[in-house]
């Protein structure tokens, strides 16, 4: 079997309100999207959600770095996926999305060769699995209503984004507890926004609202800082931007700097590379969350397929379509109260409505 023929298009999805964190704002998710065709016949289907802020990709770096990619790839075997990782060399550092992109949709014509899910490709059972979802930043009244309206709607572990003034941060969570109590899980990403010492007194200041875990409080690159803070602070800490590759999840573990891993296939360049942070990860008994950019429910189901394989990947947040206008996926994982349910179909087990299809740009 041969790649016959590889399709890349301008993937973009309206925001319901601009998506904001400590270190950017996005008002769209401008995505890229990418469809592998085999000499056999078979279609594989994938996508890139570049976060500029987190990454420093964007849609027109993830296109140019698609255009490079496909013509590694054309007349090549879909299956040897290793190869191609290897062969990708540096786009996986400059474009990691991109290869995300790739990766996946050679996954999903491995699944669909195999006449079996990927999760079950990859050795996993358990087609059942439970999402966080995230209120990103606002003033505390917005997000504590925000959380409520998620406990309404049957989420039971709630994602805050903090990571500017600690009062300010520290009032969020206030409002936030007040309005739903005790009985939901509560963790809270800081996206880097804090200095090594904002974050151990922030962190020893929020303890009361019993928080999960605190994603990356400091700059991605201060392992020293992030291993400080670990030790001072009485919020068990995971590693975010410090976490790309299977490379960074050795540096972490060699440096004692945090507790968790999370594990995203735009930061990886994809399934492979991160099946290889989780064993990684799983040999240091260091257990792992699968996070997401703004992803459609195209890549947000190959996360999910990832998680279900994987037993050390405990906590998903696979909420990244949330504010997303339209759903141009047809079928995939389906999410309710926070369960999200992975198809039975080989391979992904996703499509892109045909109607949205023909009105994108092809590249
Ligand atoms: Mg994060």
């Amino acid at each position: 079997m041969k790649i016959k023929k590889i399709d890349i298009f301008y993937f973009d999805i309206p925001l319901q309100e601009p998506f904001k964190i400590s270190i950017g704002t996005m008002a769209a998710a401008n995505n890229v999207l990418v469809r592998i065709l085999t000499d056999s016949g078979l279609t594989g289907l994938g996508e890139s959600c570049p976060f500029p802020p987190i990454t420093g990709e964007t849609q027109e770096t993830n296109i140019s770095a698609a255009r490079s990619l496909r013509d590694l790839l054309i007349g090549k075997d879909p299956l040897a996926i290793e190869t191609f990782i290897r062969e990708a060399g540096s786009f996986l550092c400059s474009n990691p999305s991109a290869v995300a992109a790739f990766d996946m949709a050679l996954y999903d014509i491995l699944g669909k060769v195999s006449s079996l899910p990927l999760f079950r490709v990859l050795g996993g059972e358990k087609s059942a699995l439970e999402t966080d979802i995230t209120a990103d930043l606002d003033t505390p009244t917005k997000m504590a209503e925000k959380a409520k309206s998620f406990v309404a709607a049957g989420y039971r572990t709630i994602k805050i984004k903090v990571g500017q003034d600690p009062d300010m941060d520290v009032a969020r969570l206030e409002a936030i507890r007040d309005a739903i109590g005790y009985n939901s899980a509560v963790s809270i990403d800081a996206n880097q926004g804090w200095t090594v010492p904002q974050a151990i007194s922030a962190l020893k200041r929020m303890e009361k609202f019993k928080i999960h875990f605190v994603e990356q409080p400091v700059a991605a690159w201060d392992l020293a800082g992030l291993r400080a803070v670990r030790q001072q602070s009485p919020i068990p800490v995971m590693a975010d931007e410090a976490l790309f590759s299977p490379h960074d999840a050795i540096k972490l573990i060699k440096e004692e700097a945090c507790d968790y891993f999370n594990i995203k296939l735009m930061k990886a360049g994809g399934v492979l590379n991160a099946l290889k942070i989780a064993h990684i990860g799983e040999g240091a008994n260091i257990r792992a969350m699968v996070g997401c950019m703004l992803e459609t429910r195209l890549a947000l189901t190959a996360a999910a397929h990832l998680m279900a394989a994987q037993r050390n990947i405990v906590f998903a947040d696979l909420d990244g379509n949330a504010s997303h206008t339209i759903d141009p996926v047809v079928g995939g994982m389906s999410v309710k109260g926070g369960i999200i349910t992975l198809p039975e179909e080989p391979g992904l087990g996703v499509d892109v409505d045909p109607a949205f299809l023909k009105k994108l740009r092809k590249v």
